[in-house]
């Protein structure tokens, strides 16, 4: 029964996808493998669509602190104020913030040293305190009601990077992990994204081949060869992607090492530039 809704489900989002991007003519066409998605995000979606009848119950509470709130899915007045965003100035290359304002359209010192391979990156906020919470939720709670708030907030923090964007691919797990955590938090994400947006979603457009191990801890070249060869692009959506400019959806973004092996496989498979979206990411100092 489960499946049946499921299914239902994906295949009725998959219509919306396609209606919003019109004619095949003028838009991209995505191969039907690659938008059937898996049971999880369909899963996500029913969550999402429950939650309507289930406010009528319960009344909204903070996705964060479950304090009482006016709207549902949303943070409270308290928790959105803890949320440090990122805003302007900001290295336009790494999106992290400038503590002074220097003008528009800089790169940052680290961005010149080190140019990254994907071309643009832009988070909602650092990751810390509140927006740490949400993350850890998101990924090991189970909690994807969170993902739409969180995907609304990456909406308005991509602003410059949706219009650009041709197809949205989230930052794959190994199926091992998939199948421990159930569902992979970029993928919830994305959908979300495509959904605020109308960019048209690639979710199994990029694998992860190789089981990496944690990043934390690790040095900067040892990340780098941690992810060597770890990603790769079905080969049934190198049509989707060949000249194609896309948007990399994850989580967290970190040291860039993982955004940049995703961007490397996905540039290797013949797209013409990669942005990058977070909901959070790591800001050190001098960065
Ligand atoms: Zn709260």
């Amino acid at each position: 029964m489960l499946l049946h809704q499921d299914r239902f489900i994906s295949d009725a989002d998959a219509l919306e996808t396609k209606d919003r991007h019109g004619p095949a003519i003028d838009r991209p066409i995505i191969s039907q493998s690659l938008l059937q998605r898996p049971w999880q995000h369909a899963a996500a979606l029913v969550r999402t669509s429950l939650r309507g009848v289930i406010d009528i119950v319960y009344p909204p509470s903070c996705i964060a602190c479950q304090a009482a709130t006016g709207q549902a899915q949303a943070l409270c007045s308290q928790c959105w104020g803890a949320l440090s965003f990122i805003e302007r100035p900001y290295c336009e290359r790494l999106g992290t913030p400038f503590a002074v304002d220097l003008g528009e359209g800089l790169i940052s010192p680290a961005a010149i040293a080190d140019p990254p391979v994907f071309a643009r990156a832009r988070a909602v906020c650092r990751f810390d305190g509140t927006a740490r919470e949400l993350v850890h939720r998101l990924k090991y709670g189970d909690r994807t009601d969170l993902a739409l708030a969180m995907g609304r907030m990456m909406a308005q923090a991509g602003r410059d990077l949706l219009p650009d964007a041709d197809l949205i691919v989230p930052v794959p797990l190994h199926r091992t992990r998939l199948w421990s955590r159930r569902f992979n938090q970029a993928g919830v994400l994305a959908q979300i994204l495509t959904r605020q947006s109308g960019v048209a979603l690639a979710p199994l457009a990029l694998s992860r081949i190789k089981r990496t191990r944690q990043q934390v801890g690790l040095t900067r070249a040892q990340r780098a060869d941690n992810l060597q060869g770890a990603f790769k692009v079905h080969p049934a959506a190198r049509p989707d992607v060949e000249g194609r400019r896309i948007l990399l959806v994850d989580d967290v973004l970190t040291t860039g090492s993982t955004a940049n092996a995703a961007a490397r496989a996905l540039l290797r498979a013949g797209a013409s530039a990669i942005d990058v979206l977070t909901f959070a990411r790591v800001v050190t100092d001098g960065s």
